[in-house]
């Protein structure tokens, strides 16, 4: 398989250079060159497959034989290799709990996937390979975990300072070996054009080895397919047609993902995109036109994007046609006041936690419902990570799971840099390990 950029039809990348560049020529994203769509003998096996296999069915046509076959096999179910299960939270709605993993978020599937297909295309005694990602919360955790102790790689991870939860904060500042966190005076979209300004400058390209494990990266939003698919598995055969799948949406790679599952032939309604009050893409499908703007803090932070990166895939995904998109894709807009009294609503009614991204899920998919609908939202991470959002509303506290606890008894080590991109620049060029 070859990979064209968003911005360049005539380019085409192959894996490992689309993998290893992150971004495309012309400052575009890669996208697969083709769909293929999955055929009937795959969805009669479904039912009774792993995750691990339903990862190495779905994303074989995109990885091999770039990746030998049987190395792929090991490596889908070496990274798909946790829980996801498909909870009912009321009679209509279930939730699709992707929080099993290491960090506790659904950013752990595309970050331990991503990490091992990059592992396999570094050479002993080579340069380093040295990520850099931006993160609003939880990208930062789940990338350095997936990352931590593979040889030949090292990860640069720039946060805002003050604006993630201490909770996620403690699971990437404590890591050391090859994992770095610098705290940005500044807010996530400052962090983003650091990571981006130093991809596009020739000269520190020159010196150093420089790729991206954000959701720009394919092969960290392709593996997301596979949960499509899964939860899917999960719905009886004959109400897969009624589903509803609704993804609380920041950069908007869950919800490309989704729309490729369903290009492969995921047999569902419809998509739902959900988001916090920065409503760029809700807006776009209203008045047609894109318009980015400084991102507004909300208690679902993660979600708290003003340029979302992966929405010119989801774009492309439907051929630029506007039309097309209002007809399949409904988007609805949670505020931080709604998302407060659906954590309770939900916790008194129902006994189910919510964490304030899986609230705005839950919340749009409710208003959006009709008829005989089944709806299923993307439960992206574990309540206990929002502790004191969730423990205000619900009036009790959040078991931490063990995993948690753990890096809460770590030891912070980052660097603090300004949004001076040359700052980061020579940051990164007098750091010995990078080069
Ligand atoms: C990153 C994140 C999202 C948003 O996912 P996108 O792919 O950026 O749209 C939603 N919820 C949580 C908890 C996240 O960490």
């Amino acid at each position: 398989m070859k990979f064209y950029s968003t911005q360049d039809y005539s380019h085409k990348s192959d894996l490992k250079s689309a993998v290893l560049k992150g971004l495309a020529p012309g400052n575009g994203l890669f996208m697969p060159e083709a769909i293929p769509t999955l055929g009937a003998d795959f969805w009669n096996r479904l039912d009774s497959m792993t995750l691990g296999e339903i990862g190495y069915e779905t994303l074989r046509p995109y990885f091999c034989p770039d990746i030998e076959e049987q190395d792929f096999k090991l490596l889908c179910e070496d990274a798909f290799n946790f829980p996801i299960p498909l909870v009912k939270v009321s009679d209509k709605i279930s939730s699709l709990e992707l929080f099993h993993g290491p960090t506790l978020a659904f950013k752990d599937i595309g970050a331990r996937f991503l990490a091992r297909v990059m592992a396999r295309f570094t050479t002993k005694g080579d340069k380093p390979i040295n990520v850099l990602v931006a993160t609003s919360g939880d990208t930062g955790s789940a990338v350095a975990n997936g990352f931590l102790g593979v040889e030949g790689v090292n990860v640069v991870v720039l946060y805002p300072k003050g604006l993630v939860s201490h909770v996620q904060e403690m699971q990437f500042t404590t890591l050391g070996q090859n994992i770095t966190a610098i705290e940005i005076d500044g807010t996530f979209d400052d962090c983003q054009r650091l990571v981006k300004t130093a991809f596009m400058d020739e000269d520190l390209c020159k010196q150093l080895i420089l790729t991206s494990a954000n959701s720009i990266n394919l092969a960290r939003f392709l593996p997301q397919m596979v949960y499509y698919f899964y939860a899917v598995a999960q719905i009886p055969a004959q109400q897969r047609k009624n589903a509803v799948i609704c993804v609380p949406s920041g950069n908007f790679g869950n919800l490309t993902a989704g729309l490729i599952a369903q290009k492969m032939g995921l047999p569902i309604k419809r998509f739902v995109a959900a988001t916090n009050v920065n409503d760029i893409v809700p807006q776009f499908l209203v008045s047609g036109e894109y318009k980015p703007a400084p991102s507004i803090s909300t208690v679902a932070n993660a979600m708290d994007v003003g340029d979302p990166s992966n929405f010119i895939r989801v774009r492309e995904l439907f051929d630029h046609n506007i039309d097309d998109m209002r007809r399949d894709l409904k988007t609805e807009v949670i505020t931080d006041a709604t998302i407060h009294t659906t954590i309770k609503s939900v916790f008194e009614n129902q006994k189910y936690i919510l964490d304030p991204h899986g609230a705005v899920a839950y919340r749009a998919l409710e208003h959006q419902l009709v008829g005989e609908e089944l709806g299923v939202f993307l439960a992206t991470a574990h309540p206990a990570k929002f502790p004191d959002v969730v423990e205000a509303e619900i009036k009790q506290s959040v078991e931490q799971p063990a995993r948690l606890k753990e890096f809460m008894k770590g030891t912070k080590a980052v660097d603090n840099l300004s949004t001076e991109y040359d700052k980061f620049k020579t940051f990164l060029q007098k750091t010995e390990k990078f080069s």
